[in-house]
């Protein structure tokens, strides 16, 4: 393929996207109020419904290898093709492909050692490396023969998953690899997986606090030539190609097969002896176009959905959608998961659109990998890009959420109750000191569950509480999409200064990680990182996407306070209750004044230490007031500072917090 071409297309369809990504944040949680004016796709093509495919494509053994791939029997002339590299020269050998007894499944056997060779299938809709390739040559246009054990690093079967017993207890810090480690200058590997191996990079997520990393998309995309990684090039990758390799970009050789495998297992091995985990973002929803996927190049029209008229539906925004409810992609995605899980022992995994699968696909993942390992987590977008076509109440959106236990699902009223709607960045809400979303924030603070002090009618966006359990509910004000918080602040609030700014933004941060949901953060907010306004930084160069590391030192008291905040989440178990019942038992909000949410977790919530803790959050410029329970305070966080070991005390049944700033502390 073309790839000034592909990367031109790229660009346009993550920008359109990501518009309407953002259009449908909202109208998600209210699509399940809506009656469903799309059919559901009937399916003429049954790929192999019967059969037992398990998308094993290529066996390598000394003597001889076998190659199967799902395709249709009415195909003409199906064939496979050996190289002796990822790109360029003539096939070695080209190999007509036969029906099998097993329906659409096709197999061939090539004779002779193909250890290190390279193929690709060829169904008449141009080459394709198949569906399932687990190793691939420079831009993933050819499937490698590698021996998986030789991409083992050093005592990889020593590896441990880090032990989490609740997902209450995850803090995840989403990064893409470029902005993290592009711009800091003792990084050895900038931009790559391995950077997330060196000392510096450990250190600074040990002292941060969090023990869950979120990875931007790190399977084999199409809108980096790996070609010409010698210039700069950047891009979110929401363009999936090999979903079951990881991309060439970030290793430091994309023309060795190998090399990408090993350092990705590096760094989940580097992250696992720290205690973290590492989380994939998946996008299963799309590909990056319809004609030059290996999923149509394979079968084609069998794995995207198609609306009545015949058309492509368009639930991704993309240009396409694929369809999870059809036997073979679900299991593609069963599969698949399993894969990532198996080979490459990742903890959990992050669903871009999942409001774009179905319920019973996204249950059925749940299920494979309970019996991997039940604490694998898995999260995702509660909402799609565009109409799907299938039934509104039979996708993975958030208003469903409470029929697919174990999975959870971003929160926007949190997000939007804190800076304002997604539509719009000039607008702020609570940070700006806006009144009318202390109701929002009391949803996001209890975890989306239904709670008796919660009233429904004044939360944005969603009137009926949508988590059975607060596990189920991601709690966030930014992450890639959007504007970082500190450019939403300075968008939405006129004239912001630069100490009301830093005030915010922390405050911002308290709302999220003590809330009863999963938190989560974007890195660099905790070096109060901006990316100069741009609202949709998907191609941006690394000048507005990397990290400003200077900023750790510029501006300590921000880092300190994330770092003291995250540690406070993690000491203190009534922060991470993690169960719905114990949250209404435990969480009481407090009567306060406008732009203020108060709130105290009582009678040793969670078996804490201590016995009642008050949370205050004014996000007014002013001084304000709330009545308490009258007793003696020890005051851990007021005014920007944190600290658990505080001597300070007050004594009286009223707090006062300070403007734009949290309250936090505990009853002796
Ligand atoms: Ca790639």
């Amino acid at each position: 393929m073309n790839d000034d071409k592909r990367k031109m297309h790229s660009g346009k369809v993550v920008k359109r996207m990501l518009r309407d990504k953002a259009r449908f944040g909202v109208l998600a949680g209210l699509m399940t109020l809506l009656p469903s004016t799309v059919a559901a796709q009937t399916s003429e093509n049954q790929a192999g419904e019967g059969g037992s495919f398990r998308f094993t494509e290529m066996d390598c053994q000394p003597e001889q290898t076998t190659f199967r791939l799902l395709a249709p029997w009415t195909a003409k002339g199906v064939k496979v093709r050996i190289y002796s590299s990822g790109q360029g020269g003539k096939a070695l050998k080209t190999v007509n492909m036969k029906r099998t007894e097993e329906k659409d499944v096709w197999a061939a056997t090539v004779k002779g050692n193909l250890m290190g060779r390279y193929y690709t299938f060829d169904t008449g809709k141009g080459e394709t490396p198949g569906v399932f390739a687990k190793a691939v040559g420079v831009n993933g246009q050819r499937a490698a023969i590698v021996n998986m054990v030789n991409t083992d690093p050093d005592d990889w079967c020593c590896d441990r998953h880090p032990v989490i017993k609740s997902p209450a207890d995850l803090v995840v810090y989403e990064l893409h690899h470029r902005d993290f480690s592009v711009g800091r200058s003792e990084a050895k590997h900038p931009g790559k997986f391995l950077a997330l191996t060196e000392p510096w990079a450990i250190d600074h997520l040990k002292q941060l606090g969090v023990n869950a990393v979120h990875i931007l998309p790190s399977y084999d995309y199409g809108s980096v030539d790996e070609t010409r990684l010698d210039q700069p090039q950047y891009n979110w990758g929401y363009d999936p190609v090999n979903y079951n390799v990881p991309e060439g970009g970030y290793s430091t050789d994309p023309y060795d097969p190998t090399a990408r495998i090993r350092e990705f297992k590096q760094m989940v091995q580097a992250l696992h002896n720290a205690g973290i985990a590492v989380i994939l973002d998946v996008v299963y929803n799309h590909t990056y176009d319809i004609d030059h996927s290996n999923f149509q190049r394979t079968y084609p029209d069998y794995y995207y959905r198609k609306n009545a008229d015949g058309t492509y539906s368009n639930g991704s925004g993309c240009g396409n959608e694929t369809a999870s409810e059809r036997k073979m992609m679900r299991r593609f995605m069963v599969e698949s998961v399993k894969y990532w899980y198996n080979e490459y022992r990742v903890d959990g995994f992050r669903f871009d659109l999942m409001g774009c699968h179905d319920i019973e696909t996204m249950n059925l993942i749940r299920q494979e990998l309970n019996k991997l390992n039940p604490s694998i987590f898995i999260y995702g977008e509660g909402w799609s890009a565009g109409q799907c076509a299938l039934p509104t109440e039979q996708l993975g959106l958030k208003a469903n959420i409470s029929q697919m236990p174990g999975i959870a699902a971003f929160s926007d009223e949190l997000r939007d109750g804190l800076r304002g709607p997604f539509d719009n960045d000039a607008q702020g809400a609570f940070l700006a000191g806006l009144p009318g979303y202390e109701e929002s924030l009391k949803f996001g603070i209890v975890g989306a569950i239904s709670h008796p002090q919660v009233d429904m009618t004044k939360v944005n966006y969603t009137k009926k509480a949508w988590a059975a359990e607060p596990t189920q509910m991601m709690s966030y004000v930014s992450c890639h999409d959007d504007m970082c918080l500190v450019d939403r602040l300075q968008a939405s609030i006129p004239g912001i200064g630069e100490e009301e700014l830093i005030r915010l933004d922390l405050l911002a941060q308290t709302a999220v990680m003590t809330s009863q949901g999963v938190p989560f953060m974007l890195s660099g907010e905790e070096l109060l990182r901006s990316k100069q306004g741009v609202h949709n930084s998907f191609e941006s160069p690394d000048s507005i996407n990397r990290l400003c590391w200077e900023n750790k030192e510029r501006y300590p008291q921000v880092f300190k306070y994330y770092c003291d905040l995250i540690s406070l989440r993690r000491h203190h178990p009534a922060f991470r209750l993690g169960d719905a019942h114990l949250v209404r038992k435990h969480l009481e909000f407090l009567d306060a004044p406008k732009g203020v949410v108060a709130y105290r977790l009582k009678d040793y919530a969670g078996r804490d230490d201590w016995r009642n803790i008050i949370v205050i959050l004014n996000s007014t410029r002013e001084q304000q007031q709330v009545n308490i329970p009258k007793a003696m305070y020890v005051v851990v966080c007021q005014d920007g500072e944190i600290n658990e070991q505080s001597k300070s005390k007050i004594f009286g049944r009223r707090a006062v917090v300070n403007p734009q700033s949290a309250l936090i502390m505990y009853e002796e």
